[in-house]
């Protein structure tokens, strides 16, 4: 180190130390410290590394370090103020020693606070972290010391107000004897953005949220043609729309499907794969509206590692994945804008372009699917119109259940057999009374809701046994006849319905309070005793039911309390 870079006396900072074991305190100035075997921290170093990764870990140490180096900021400005700059500087090389991370040789230093201009390096001899490392994992390609370097660039962008980087041009956990840092301004690195994950607070829920969403996808993606990818229908309205598919298929053209929700779009779409010329290519699926914004584009055009914070890994998008076959893209309409204009360029190009590298070209038949009016998301500003027209090319419209009423009992069928085969049950069929209840339903949820009551009617029904009105809808006492909401819920009985038992109940003259006690008793009987199961098959909570039930029990005499 040249003259100009020699330690200015620590006496002033040794003074800021203080040990007060009586209280079990060790402070530094206003502080408190810990004495921490390095034996310890080595150990918490190596369980991060192997239960959260090595990515993860060193973010975790590089903001311990960093936190560290902040606060040791402070002192620079309290002990040495008034004194030339460079020296107010050495108080954090100075304290990084003390506290014993290495010994540390300024090599060069450049600042001008005013300018926001930072340039320096230093050599580590000793680092502790390197050391550990090595012990651990022993000689490694990549540099070690997190937490030092954490250390330094807290430091040094609490004393220069903007964030510092500090990077390892050499470190001993990779075989040299000593460390090497440099530290700039993140902007002044040509790759300083791909450091600054490791400085922000990030969630390993959230990736691994985003992860299962990623599951997700790809298992939907996995779903053999045969378990529902065949159509079935031969209402008229089913028909049309087939027969736009049938005429489709062979072209390279792009479809939008539209249709409301539940109608089955991406059975369609899977179709439309199925009997195209590119039926033995992948079909990849994508629900635009599932994934998150941020992470859309990425998802659909791939990522060159390090295009973004958090890119670790080269990553193939959904595009690529689906070369030669078909891309599928459900909720379209939920596309934010910037995806928009890179999906635009992609059909008139048929190129795409990964965050952060080269353009690739692509052979993908697009399939998009939307339950929103896109014509109205135009207006609204919330949806290119460029790109609408694109989309809109060979629009197919998917009916409504309501629509297809001849296919309701064919669907029902089919789908019993399908669940009957996934639940290992061998039933007798429908009903004539389940089919004529079915038949007779509006559908707001389609062919979903249809799917989820078959599905629910073949686990309730017992082996051998014919699927019933009571396992469609099991909460309700046949008497009664039930519907189901547009989220395919069971709903209450219709006003209608009230109405008519009303009438029987006034006609069979039985007193309320009579009627009442045998209503909650059959309640608790069905729920075999069970006071919260029987609150709920009557809209009650627990506390309200045992009430009535106590007040029944002790008589109407008392009962007014
Ligand atoms: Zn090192």
């Amino acid at each position: 180190m040249d003259r100009k870079l020699k330690y200015p006396s620590d006496a002033d900072l040794r003074r800021l130390l203080r040990f007060v074991p009586d209280s079990g305190a060790i402070w530094l100035g206003e502080r408190r410290m810990v004495l921490l075997h390095t034996a310890a921290l080595t150990a918490l170093r190596q369980d991060l590394i192997s239960s959260v990764g090595s990515e993860h870990a060193r973010r975790l140490l590089t903001r311990m370090g960093y936190a560290s180096g902040m606060r040791d900021a402070e002192f620079a400005k309290k002990t040495r103020s008034g004194r030339p700059l460079t020296e107010m500087f050495l108080v954090g090389p100075q304290l990084h020693m003390l506290e014993g991370a290495a010994r540390v040789t300024p090599l060069r230093m450049e600042f001008d606070i005013a300018a926001g201009h930072f340039d320096g390096e230093f050599r580590w001899d000793d680092s502790w972290e390197a050391y550990a490392h090595r012990q651990k994992c022993g000689v490694v390609d990549e540099p070690a010391c997190w937490t030092l370097l954490g250390y330094a660039s807290g430091y040094t962008s609490a004393f220069m107000g903007r964030l510092i980087l500090f990077k390892e041009v050499a470190c001993a956990a990779c075989g040299t004897d000593h460390c090497h840092i440099a530290g700039r301004p993140i902007e002044s690195w040509p790759d300083g953005e791909s450091f600054r994950h490791y400085f922000e607070d990030d969630s390993l829920l959230q990736k691994i949220e985003a992860l299962s969403l990623q599951v997700e996808a790809l298992t939907s993606t996995l779903e053999p043609a045969a378990q529902g990818g065949m159509l079935v229908g031969a209402s008229k309205a089913f028909r049309r729309a087939h027969e736009l598919m049938q005429r489709a298929a062979n072209t390279q053209v792009t479809v939008l499907l539209t249709g409301e929700t539940g109608v089955g779009k991406e059975r369609f779409a899977r179709a439309l794969h199925e009997m195209s010329d590119r039926a033995r290519a992948p079909f990849v699926a994508v629900n635009c509206a599932a994934l998150p914004a941020e992470l859309i584009e990425a998802e659909l055009f791939g990522v060159e590692k390090g295009a973004y914070t958090g890119a670790h890994a080269t990553r193939a998008g959904r595009f690529e994945r689906a070369d030669g076959g078909t891309l599928f893209l459900d909720e379209v309409g939920e596309l934010p804008l910037p995806a928009q204009a890179k999906l635009l360029r992609v059909l008139q190009e048929s190129e795409i372009e990964r965050l952060g590298a080269q353009t690739t070209r692509v052979n993908v038949r697009l399939v998009a699917a939307t339950n929103v009016d896109l014509e109205e998301a135009v207006k609204s500003g919330r949806f290119r119109r460029d790109l609408l027209y694109r989309l809109n090319v060979y629009p197919i419209r998917i009916p409504p259940l309501r629509e297809r009423e001849a296919d309701i009992e064919p669907l029902a069928q089919h789908m019993l057999a399908r669940f009957s085969a996934l639940h290992h049950k061998r039933l007798g069929g429908f009903s004539d009374r389940a089919l004529q209840v079915l038949q007779r339903h509006d559908w707001p949820g389609n062919v979903r809701e249809l799917e989820n009551l078959v599905e629910r009617g073949v686990i309730l029904a017992s082996q051998g046994e014919t699927v019933d009105i009571e396992h469609l809808f099991p909460n309700h006492p046949e008497a009664l006849q039930t519907g189901v909401d547009h989220r395919g819920q069971l709903a209450a009985v219709t006003p209608l319905q009230h109405q008519e038992l009303c009438a029987r109940i006034v006609d069979s003259g039985i007193a309320l309070e009579d009627l009442e006690a045998q209503v909650l008793a059959l309640a608790v009987e069905r729920s075999h005793g069970n006071l919260s199961g029987a609150a709920r098959l009557v809209g009650m909570t627990r506390p309200q039911l045992a009430y009535r039930l106590r007040r029944q029990q002790t008589g109407s005499a008392e009962g007014d309390d």
